[in-house]
């Protein structure tokens, strides 16, 4: 879903709920087996546009054990900020908002083009950062998974051998993403 928001970029204080329901997003990366439902609320604050919510949805992730498929809900805490960047406003020009694109936020060019804001790429990055790089499904109290009935060192073990832990993470192509999520919270 793209939305204009125009209205909301256009007006200091103004402030917009959006009850979402989106439809499972499903590409090479991620695969929802449930609508993403949720609520953001969209506000102007002076120089920047806050989105802050909340959405739930379920992903299917292939068990790291058994590779056998279950689904897992994920809750994605939406909290982010952009810079606004006015031009015109002259006479006979009107004024033109703009999210700023800069290094400071590296998403802001993918989820924004002049005032659409594209709902469904802001939802596909946080589920890339909140899908886990080794999915295990529920598991017994023993900590067997319920579906291969392995425990997490049986099936761990020949993996490591090959690759370790922290070279198998930095190869993730989520890594990265994840990374950048982060340095941008640190700030
Ligand atoms: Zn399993």
């Amino acid at each position: 879903m793209r939305l204009d928001l125009s209205e909301i970029l256009l007006h200091v204080g103004k402030n917009v709920p959006y009850d979402m329901n989106e439809p499972a997003l499903v590409d090479e990366d991620i695969e929802c087996v449930e609508p993403i439902v949720g609520r953001l609320v969209f506000t102007n604050a002076g120089s920047t546009l806050l989105i802050k919510g909340k959405a739930d949805t379920s992903l299917y992730l292939s068990c790291s054990r058994c590779a056998d498929y279950f689904s897992s809900p994920v809750s994605l805490d939406i909290d982010e900020q952009f810079e606004m960047q006015f031009s015109g406003g002259g006479l006979r020009q009107a004024q033109q908002v703009d999210i700023l694109e800069d290094d400071e936020n590296p998403i802001a060019a993918k989820i924004f083009q002049g005032p659409i804001f594209d709902l469904t790429e802001l939802l596909r990055q946080y589920l890339l950062v909140e899908a886990p790089t080794r999915p295990i499904p529920p598991c017994d109290n023993e900590g067997r998974c319920q579906q291969c009935h392995l425990l997490p060192e049986e099936v761990l073990a020949p993996y490591q051998d090959t690759e370790k832990p922290e070279e198998a993470a930095a190869n993730s192509p989520f890594s990265r993403l994840a990374e950048l999520l982060h340095e941008e919270e640190a700030e």
